[in-house]
């Protein structure tokens, strides 16, 4: 495989491996915004995408796949468990949520992250032809930038982290919190969901290296760090089409058949992670039920919550903890022939997924933080029929460009159940102001607007020092 001009370093892979009955074994590319966007850009630019291809213990060959060098990295089991599951998901995955689940810090966790990283940028270094733009992604490579700037000075390299960054006091906890940050500073640009998450990294790093900020630019001794908010998005124009289909719009029809043909169904759509504020959203329902405010079979809620990061300690608890409340509140609730929740711990394709979209009058999105939140464009981009109300937490960062959406605080029930209740009973005049507006700011700021908005970020290069206003 020759060098390429245009990287992109990830922990995975854009494809899972299909094994068909007869054993042979094929790649199919992932679903995913991330790849959608990227894809022609790969193509035109002969990209090479670097990241683990989801078998443990198992060395692969680079090889081709729609348009794309794939450049496999190896993880053994042990590392699987200390750098993916641990570092990443137990530590960092957590404190960067606001800690609402307890990070945990253990050294080994730690060290195989670093030689992780180091692996990674070792094989971004080889990988790329001279100038070439790299492009890392997310919290498990945090370390991959100024470990690849080392090897390489000539590469222009940009860093996106998918999740939120943290304040200053939370980051602070993290006993390696100045190797990671210093990670990253070896990125020309870092870019992050929210203006909230650049000014926390701009803060910690004068607060812990004593570096100097202006305006988006941190000014090291050599060279300057751009940082800057780039809100993700999703495929809108692939989801407005799709629901355009007839099979599409009639499996809506079907599945609000299937549940008893109930005035509101109402939805939620998540990864089972604490994160999600599952256990919230379920709650302020069990609750509208037992005061009647919901009558019996007035409305379906239908909770999808596919499987996650199964071999964690926190998510194990979490699976039990919500099956039982699920249990509890339909037990409670439940007249013959009628299940007031829904819930299926299963993962749906896109085509169900924008079925179930079209289907629901009320989707509920309340995490108790998150870094974007696609399923809540998703649902957005879903509805051109302008019907439909979103019910958004505030601590997604949907939030800040979603303003027209019954916005809750998770931690606030009775703030749940009030505009559960609010968004149910909205006409449908309401329904189509808000949901215009939504639409239209979706439908501009796409994911691939997103990634040309960062890749023209990257390659244009900071302002010197001398020059900065
Ligand atoms: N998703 C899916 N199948 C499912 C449930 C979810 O493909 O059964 C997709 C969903 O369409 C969305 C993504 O998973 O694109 C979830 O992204 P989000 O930003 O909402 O949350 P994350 O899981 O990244 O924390």
């Amino acid at each position: 495989v020759g060098r390429s001009s245009f990287l992109i370093v990830a922990n995975r892979l854009p494809v899972d491996r299909n094994v068909e009955q007869d054993g042979t074994a094929s790649w199919r590319r992932s679903p995913g915004g991330l790849v959608t966007a990227i894809a022609p850009v790969m193509q035109r630019r002969h990209g090479a995408w670097l990241g683990w291809h989801g078998a443990a213990d198992e060395e692969l060959e680079p090889f081709e796949q729609d348009g794309m060098s794939l450049i496999p990295v190896p993880l053994s089991a042990t590392e699987v468990e200390l750098y993916y599951e641990g570092f990443s998901n137990a530590t960092l995955w957590p404190l960067y949520h606001d800690v609402v689940a307890p990070p945990v810090f253990e050294r080994p966790m730690w060290e195989t992250y670093r030689a992780v990283n180091e692996r990674f940028a070792n094989a971004a270094a080889e990988a790329a032809e001279e100038g070439a733009v790299v492009w890392v992604q997310d919290y498990q490579l945090q370390l991959v930038p100024a470990m690849l700037r080392k090897l390489r000075p000539d590469l222009r390299i940009g860093f996106f982290l998918h999740i939120p960054f943290p304040p200053v006091e939370l980051f602070w906890r993290l006993p390696w919190r100045r190797e990671l940050v210093e990670g990253l500073l070896g990125a020309d640009l870092v870019g992050f969901q929210l203006p909230g998450g650049a000014a926390n990294f701009r803060r910690l790093c004068r607060r812990l290296l004593g570096v100097p900020y202006k305006g988006n630019e941190i000014f090291l001794e050599d060279r300057v760090v751009t940082t800057q908010a780039f809100p993700i998005s999703v495929d809108f124009g692939e989801l407005d089409s799709m629901v355009r289909e007839p099979q599409v719009i009639s499996r809506a029809k079907e599945i609000r058949m299937e549940l008893g043909d109930p005035e509101h169904v109402l939805l939620g759509v998540d990864r089972l992670d604490y994160t999600k504020g599952i256990g919230q959203r379920l709650e302020a329902f069990g609750e509208l039920l037992k005061e009647g405010r919901i009558g019996p079979g007035e409305a379906v809620f239908v909770q999808i919550a596919t499987p996650s990061r199964e071999r964690v300690d926190e998510y194990r608890r979490l699976r039990d903890d919500i099956e039982l409340q699920v249990g509890r509140i339909n037990g409670e609730n439940s007249v013959l022939g009628n299940q007031p929740i829904q819930y299926f711990h299963q993962s749906y394709g896109k085509q169900e997924l924008a079925a179930l979209y079209l289907a629901a009058d009320v989707m509920l999105v309340t995490p108790l933080r998150d870094g974007m939140n696609l399923v809540a464009k998703e649902y957005v981009s879903c509805h051109h029929d302008l019907h439909g109300a979103l019910v958004l937490s505030e601590f997604a960062g949907a939030a800040d460009e979603l303003r027209q959406s019954f916005l809750v605080n998770p931690y606030d029930v009775e703030d749940v159940k009030r505009q559960m209740l609010t968004a149910m009973r909205a006409t449908p005049h309401e329904l189509a102001r808000r949901m215009r507006t939504m639409r239209r700011r979706v439908a501009t700021y796409d994911v691939d607007r997103w990634a040309s908005e960062f890749l023209t970020a990257l390659e244009t290069p900071a302002s010197a020092p001398a020059t900065s206003h």
